[in-house]
């Protein structure tokens, strides 16, 4: 048992940036025997992988000063490429507002959803908002394009029921927005939408630049070392 007035256990991007902010020496215990969490970089075979695929948005100032200026990160700016491979097409990311090059029958399904739902008023949306994204999905944009993408997409990338997620959770998402949909169904069109559309990226190893730069500022990291067991009252951990 150590006893210890604050620690902070976990030295993924949480961690250290809390102990970053709060107090430099402040001990931080890892259980791995390196600092980063899911924000790693690792060497296979002399190349990089990222551990998850990170990219920075940037958008509060805060933390757009803290990257480029308080911590000095290298960050270069690109512009995202992201395709979709559907009905053995390949058509751009997102997939709602790129219906044009799909199956003649996706599309139609896509479509005839979403000539199905209503149209509705910026009230009416923020109270369909507080239901479930499955639910937000089905009412916006129609059974076609929730059956053949949003929904199947968003179950796997979050491993959870859409039924079971909020839309606040999903708050980053592109709105519904019929016309443009129905637009882009019929007419080539080359806009970039979404809030990734374009992104930030670091230059020397990967998104492991980010972790380390914190764990430069830092005094106090033990790695290999894994909380068991704490007693907050005592102030002691295992
Ligand atoms: C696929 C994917 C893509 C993502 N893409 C982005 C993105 O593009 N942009 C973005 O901003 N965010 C993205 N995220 C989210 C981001 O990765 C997380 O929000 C962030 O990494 C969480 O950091 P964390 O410190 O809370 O947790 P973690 O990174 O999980 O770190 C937890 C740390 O605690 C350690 N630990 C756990 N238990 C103990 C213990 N008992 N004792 C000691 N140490 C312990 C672990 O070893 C680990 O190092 C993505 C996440 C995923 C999964």
């Amino acid at each position: 048992m150590v006893k210890h007035d604050n620690i902070v256990i976990g030295a993924g991007l949480a961690g250290l940036s809390f102990a970053y902010h709060f107090n430099k020496n402040v001990p931080v215990l890892e259980a791995l025997d390196t600092v980063g969490g899911l924000v790693r970089t690792v060497d296979y075979n002399n190349c990089k992988f990222d551990l998850a695929p990170h990219l920075l948005h940037l958008k509060n100032p805060y933390v757009r000063e803290l990257v480029f200026n308080t911590l000095g990160l290298k960050v270069e700016s690109h512009v995202r490429k992201a395709h979709i491979y559907y009905d053995k097409v390949i058509i751009p990311y997102p997939f709602e507002l790129n219906l044009l090059n799909l199956s003649e029958q996706t599309k139609k399904d896509c479509i005839n959803g979403l000539n199905e739902v209503s149209h509705f008023s910026k009230e009416e949306e923020t109270e369909i908002r507080k239901g479930s994204y499955k639910d937000y999905v089905l009412k916006a944009f129609g059974s076609g394009i929730a059956n053949h993408y949003l929904l199947p997409y968003n179950r796997k990338i979050w491993d959870t029921d859409p039924a079971d997620m909020t839309c606040e959770f999903m708050s980053h998402l592109i709105t519904a927005d019929k016309d443009q949909i129905i637009k882009n169904a019929t007419e080539a069109n080359n806009d970039k939408y979404g809030y990734n559309a374009e992104f930030y990226y670091l230059v020397i190893k990967g998104i492991q630049d980010l972790a380390d730069v914190f764990a430069t500022q830092l005094t106090n990291i033990q790695l290999n070392t894994r909380v068991e067991y704490f007693e907050t009252k005592i102030k002691h951990f295992t």
